[in-house]
């Protein structure tokens, strides 16, 4: 299959040719032919599959075609929706990419910086915008954005967006957007109120489903670190003296830890940055764009100012602390591996961590390999604490009831994966339908 085969418009396929991008993805297979029959699509996929192309490509290539025969001025007649501002940015430049040849004019708009560029670029017109709810409702509210002409919305990460607290944002938009309309929805999970949201906007939607976000991408080798806490600071050093790591990106819990693992390593020499909620937006793009150009090294980030980073080649990701979410594990390590390429995903886990650690394991139905022989293996006092917790639990949920066996697992042995959590994982398999 190649892009000539979706029956792609010339100007469109010229810009892929450019982007290096010889076949669609198995979600721009699947979706671009529906899209571009004008019907409502559900898609489950998650960001590293290519869903911001299957949208974008049969978006430019309707209005372009509607151009063609109508000669319309321009008004806004596609909008997407997304959680966060990089994701905003991502999109704009995948529609800049795509969209080069067609004379169509799109505009991206978020909060957290001056209204003014936006408002003016508003005045001047656009065919496609790209927005985050905050400030989108801002500016409609103050009467710079009319959404009457709307004919294609797009919902991104819906999830995300549910999960951000953005549900009655995103439906105040919606309920000004014309009924009449065609409407494209993605998500990487599909809950009951993510499905119940899809079910109020769509109508009878095609459903196309790429990757289920318990499976994690089959090009992304992952690795599992015990490690005490203490000694984290010490193995990342110890990792990053692997020349053959270009570009790292590090993910913290919290935006502290991750200020103190950048002083850490700008200490030691290796370049480094943070991109979180607390950076202003300036500040974030400044070390996104530095990261991408290589000038720094390993980049520093919390999931929600993570989400949707579309950095080509990155080659690994680390885990530095793991994430209290399962699906977050899944969302951070697609960063890297995309579309087809290869990646590594390292992950540190001390022994409060454990926990999580079991969770991430039910939902992806494997056991992450464990990386032995590490200069700062977990201390085995901390591995006898964390069983003798698990002991006074009651048994502490082992599935098997062998409470030994689990302990025994914690330290390096538990690749043959019979240590419980495997097992039940595969039959609570949490991939929601
Ligand atoms: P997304 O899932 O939309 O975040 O896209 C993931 C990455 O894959 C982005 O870096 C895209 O530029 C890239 N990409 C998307 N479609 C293709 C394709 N058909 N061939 C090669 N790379 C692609």
């Amino acid at each position: 299959m190649s892009f000539e085969n979706l029956n792609l418009i010339e100007p469109i396929l010229r810009a892929l040719k450019t982007e290096g991008y010889t076949t669609p993805t198995p979600i721009q297979e699947q979706a671009i032919p529906i899209i571009l029959q004008n019907k409502d699509l559900l898609g489950c996929a998650q960001t590293g599959t290519g869903k911001t192309a299957a949208f974008a490509i049969p978006i430019i290539q309707l209005l372009y075609q509607d151009r063609l025969q109508h000669k319309e001025q321009k008004t806004i007649k596609a909008l997407i929706l997304t959680p966060t501002r990089e994701l905003a940015i991502q999109i704009g430049e995948s529609f800049a990419a795509y969209g080069k040849h067609t004379g169509l004019k799109h505009l991206v708009i978020y909060g957290g910086v001056s209204q003014n560029p936006q408002t003016d670029a508003l005045k001047r017109g656009v065919d496609i915008l790209v927005a985050t709810p905050g400030r989108l409702l801002d500016l409609m509210n103050q009467r710079f954005v009319h959404l009457d002409h709307i004919r294609m919305l797009v919902l991104d990460e819906a999830d995300r967006m549910l999960d951000m607290g953005f549900v009655h944002d995103v439906k105040k938009v919606i309920a000004k957007v014309p009924a009449k309309r065609q409407t494209l929805f993605f998500s990487a999970t599909m809950p009951n109120e993510i499905q119940q949201l899809a079910n109020t906007i769509l109508t009878k939607p095609e459903m196309v489903e790429v990757t289920p976000v318990s499976s994690t991408a089959d090009t992304i080798q992952q690795a599992l670190y015990y490690v005490d806490k203490s000694d984290k600071r010490a193995l990342l050093a110890h990792l990053l003296k692997d020349k053959e790591i270009k570009t790292a990106l590090v993910f913290t819990r919290t935006k502290h830890g991750a200020d103190k693992v950048v002083k850490d390593l700008v200490r030691i020499g290796i370049t480094a940055e943070a991109i979180h909620g607390n950076k202003s937006q300036n500040a974030r793009q400044r070390a996104l764009s530095n990261f991408k150009n290589r000038t720094t090294r390993v980049l520093i980030a919390t999931d929600i100012a993570a989400r949707g980073i579309d950095i080509d080649e990155l080659t690994h990701v680390i885990n530095y602390e793991l994430p209290n979410i399962p699906e977050t594990y899944v969302h951070r390590i697609g960063r890297t591996g995309r579309a087809g390429l290869n990646g590594i995903a390292l992950s540190f886990c001390d022994e409060e961590e454990i926990e999580f650690l079991k969770d991430i394991h039910k939902l992806i139905s494997k056991q992450i390999p464990v990386e032995e022989g590490h200069p700062y293996p977990m201390s085995p006092q901390a591995i006898m604490a964390k069983h003798q917790e698990g002991a006074k639990k009651g048994g502490g949920g082992n599935r098997n009831g062998s409470g030994n066996t689990r302990g025994r697992g914690y330290g390096r042995h538990d690749r043959g994966g019979n240590s419980g959590s495997g097992m039940s994982g595969r039959s609570g398999d949490r991939r929601r339908g």
